[in-house]
């Protein structure tokens, strides 16, 4: 193979990584839900895609409406709301191609993270 159709694999599969990103949730920390009633709206409110509906019962995200932005995340206090993963250490092996590879050394990695931030 050569070298630049490796290296436009790896970055298709690096790009591949950022999209990955994607709301979760755990509705079970939500407090409305532990209270059983809707006083917080926080999330909600910090939404600009319109994307969560909050009740009592349950703390539902629209999947077609929300854009993974993470604009939700810091607005609750009960970490109720997470995002999945942006890992520069496996964002940094996927560039590098090695996606199939064990990493031996993650501290590498991330030195080679901070180097490229430089
Ligand atoms: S991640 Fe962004 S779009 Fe999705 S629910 Fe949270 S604030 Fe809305
Ligand atoms: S900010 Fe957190 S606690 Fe408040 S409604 Fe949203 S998920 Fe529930």
């Amino acid at each position: 193979m050569s070298g630049g159709v490796h290296h436009q694999e790896s970055l298709a599969a690096a790009v591949g990584l950022l999209d990955k990103r994607a709301l979760l949730e755990e509705e079970a920390l939500c407090l409305n839900v532990r209270g059983r009633a809707e006083h917080c709206r926080r999330c909600a409110n910090a939404c600009h895609a319109d994307a969560l509906a909050l009740s009592p019962d349950a703390l539902d995200v629209d999947r077609e409406r929300c854009t993974g932005c993470g604009g939700c995340v810091p607005a609750c206090p009960a970490g109720a709301l997470r995002l999945s993963g942006f890992s520069p250490v496996r964002f940094l092996a996927a560039l590098g191609g090695e996606t199939h590879k064990r990493q031996h050394s993650r501290q590498a990695l991330e030195n080679q993270w901070r180097g490229a931030m430089c």
